[in-house]
């Protein structure tokens, strides 16, 4: 073996580890950035799951809603069970209320919570028989109350509607 054979040698061993280091380097790199890519998509397909949104909130009411033509046997049965719903749901609300008021119970927020998610229950099925749209209804809603506080509440001006220009403006929603 001559020197510049050994030389030579040597050089072309370190050019092979450099190649190497380097393929490593870059391997390591696609598998984090591949791996990463992988967490992000089942951080986002679990964020999904995890989002209530109201659409799928109405499509899951609807999945629990007993349809019942009878006793009444006319379309608005359903509609009515909705809105006498609502009504109780309210007062299961207004009990919460009574209990931390007159018997000096602590307020019961998990069921205050509970009796809120039965009237929104009974609303997304209302509005779901009715071909609403919860979206527009509360757009509805706010743009009726820009009309009649364009600034922020005030007496004079709840005692002072316009109710012409309000009508109006629902109107111009429907
Ligand atoms: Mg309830």
């Amino acid at each position: 073996m001559t020197k510049e054979f050994l030389k030579q040698r040597i050089a072309d061993q370190k050019a092979y580890i450099y190649g190497l280091n380097s393929m490593y380097h870059t391997v390591r790199t696609e598998v984090r950035t591949s791996a990463n890519h992988q967490l992000i998509y089942f951080e986002n397909q679990l964020k999904q799951l995890n989002t209530m949104n109201y659409k799928k909130y109405q499509e899951e009411a609807a999945r629990t809603f007993a349809n019942r033509k009878e006793p009444l046997d006319t379309d608005i049965t359903d509609e009515l069970h909705c809105v006498i719903g609502m009504s109780t749901e309210v007062a299961e609300l207004m009990d919460a209320f009574k209990k931390r008021i007159y018997y000096l119970k602590p307020f019961d927020e998990t069921n205050s919570k509970e009796e809120l998610g039965d009237l929104m229950w009974y609303i997304a099925n209302y509005c779901r028989l009715k071909g609403y749209d919860l979206e527009d209804i509360m757009e509805m809603n706010i743009n009726k109350l820009r009309i009649r506080y364009p600034e922020k509440f005030s007496l004079e001006q709840a005692e002072n509607r316009d109710l012409e220009a309000e009508r109006k403006s629902l109107e111009s929603n429907n």
